[in-house]
């Protein structure tokens, strides 16, 4: 007796506060999202942590919660819930596949009309293989070190070349730790300055970054020589150090840095 009681206040509570959030929806117009309806189908005597799985979404299951509503209430906030839904799918794919997209291949929501490009354009894509000779500020990718928005001059680069948002610009390395832009770079970049070929590092699955490699404490003094990165540490930029490196037997950038570092740690 005293159990049921105690349903019962339970469940007048619950139909109060249905109601009472139903009220304040109405007048406030629509429902916002699909969160502010499942609140309001949500009984309370659930607790509701913070749960941070805020990515997932699950359709509205139809349950004895819905009870006491008429079909045509019911019928209306299925209604309201399908409305905000392609809305609500789009930021969580969003913030999903931001989460696992390389840097090479960040999510683009672009207009079709903006993918196309001249074939007079296209066709000057591959003039130059190390940087590339079109600058794209849909498409391209922007290089860590040298920060130009290019596409690639990869033949068989399928976003460059086919213009498709989807795939990953082939001719940008992509940081198989990080998968940040600091991973990112241009085949000129990634030879000058670190010595490494493109085709070998696009090859190479577990290919790390200098920001990666350093962190890992990998490879000692193998520093990132981006001008930006080198302000941060406070050693003067590098511009045009590939010169002095070349003449000097370094095979790269990184290389004279390394040695440079190592010696004025007192190691060389
Ligand atoms: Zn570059
Ligand atoms: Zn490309
Ligand atoms: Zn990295
Ligand atoms: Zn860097």
């Amino acid at each position: 007796m005293g159990r049921l009681r105690a349903k019962s206040d339970y469940e007048d509570l619950r139909n109060a506060r249905i109601a009472e959030n139903q009220a304040r929806m109405l007048s406030l117009g629509l429902e916002k999202s699909a969160s502010d309806l499942r609140a309001i189908t949500t009984p309370i005597k659930t607790v509701r942590k913070y749960k941070k799985s805020v990515y997932s979404y699950t359709s509205l299951r139809r349950s004895d919660r819905l009870k006491g509503k008429s079909p045509d209430q019911i019928k209306s906030l299925e209604e309201k819930v399908r409305s905000v839904e392609p809305a609500r799918k789009r930021l969580f794919s969003l913030a999903r596949s931001e989460e696992r997209r390389p840097a090479n291949a960040p999510l683009l929501s672009v207009h079709p009309s903006k993918l196309q490009l001249s074939p007079d354009v296209l066709s000057r894509r591959c003039d130059s293989k190390s940087r590339g000779s079109v600058y794209d500020p849909v498409l391209g990718i922007c290089c860590h070190f040298c920060r130009q928005k290019k596409l690639c001059g990869e033949e068989d680069c399928k976003r460059c070349g086919d213009r498709d948002v989807d795939q990953p610009c082939i001719g940008k390395t992509d940081c198989s730790v990080c998968h940040s832009t600091n991973g990112v770079l241009c085949r000129a970049c990634l030879k000058v300055r670190y010595g490494e070929e493109m085709d070998e590092v696009r090859e190479n699955k577990e290919w790390m970054c200098p920001h990666c490699i350093e962190e890992k404490g990998i490879n000692p003094y193998w520093i990132c020589n981006s001008s930006f990165c080198l302000r941060k540490r406070k050693i003067a930029p590098t511009g045009i150090a590939i010169y002095e490196a070349r003449e000097k037997g370094y095979e790269s950038v990184a290389h004279l840095v390394m040695d440079q570092l190592k010696r004025a740690a007192g190691h060389g």
